[in-house]
């Protein structure tokens, strides 16, 4: 805490740098344009990040983000309980949403395996998938799991091994069909290619 800097201006800069992708630089000049062209922004920055870090929590039974205890969509009792979708993300979730092509419930790992950089079937709580694709108390009973990872190595090596663990449980597991190209984030494919992907799914 050297230098001509407020201390404030200081924290404000060192606490801009959790974002992702923002190194000193970025967040030196984020600071400086908060405050010197838009307090406003600024306040209304800390108060929404202080709302969502103290109100939103996982769902329950899909653990995608929510600020109740379950989410909109796994109260929603018209949606088909014997489906259970698994995504990456919410935004994946959202994605396939808006096919229409799937009325089931999900579940949002929240990530994706990834190895190296040290995400392990615990960081994506698979303990819970496995838990709410077979306890009956948690939504079901489930009789089929689709596997809507995204198609890059670390989504095809996360849906095989979501797929061998749920099928020694004696589930039936599929995997959305190719369409979604190689490579290919759910994210950045457009709808229709989505729900044909969907609706063609296969066993896995
Ligand atoms: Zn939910």
């Amino acid at each position: 805490m050297k230098g001509p800097a407020p201390n404030s201006l200081q924290a404000l800069v060192e606490a801009l740098r959790v974002l992702p992708g923002v190194g000193p630089k970025s967040a030196q000049r984020m600071a400086y344009h908060l405050l010197q062209h838009d307090r406003e922004g600024a306040r209304r920055l800390g108060d929404a990040l202080r709302g969502a870090a103290d109100g939103v929590r996982h769902c329950a039974r899909c653990n995608t983000f929510t600020e109740s205890e379950l989410c909109e969509l796994c109260r929603d009792e018209r949606r088909d309980a014997s489906l259970l979708c698994v995504v990456e993300t919410p935004a994946d979730q959202v994605m396939i949403e808006q096919t229409m092509a799937y009325r089931g419930q999900y579940f949002v790992l929240m990530g994706r395996l990834s190895p190296l950089d040290g995400v392990g079937p615990r960081e994506i709580h698979l303990d819970r998938l496995l838990a709410r694709a077979t306890d009956p108390e948690m939504g079901g009973p489930v009789q089929e799991v689709i596997v809507a990872t995204n198609f890059t190595s670390e989504g095809e090596a996360t849906a095989h091994y979501i797929g061998e663990m749920l099928k020694a449980r004696g589930l039936k597991v599929s995997r959305l069909a190719r369409g979604v190209p190689v490579g290919g984030e759910l994210e950045y494919v457009d709808a229709g290619t989505i729900a044909r992907a969907v609706m063609d799914r296969r066993s896995v």
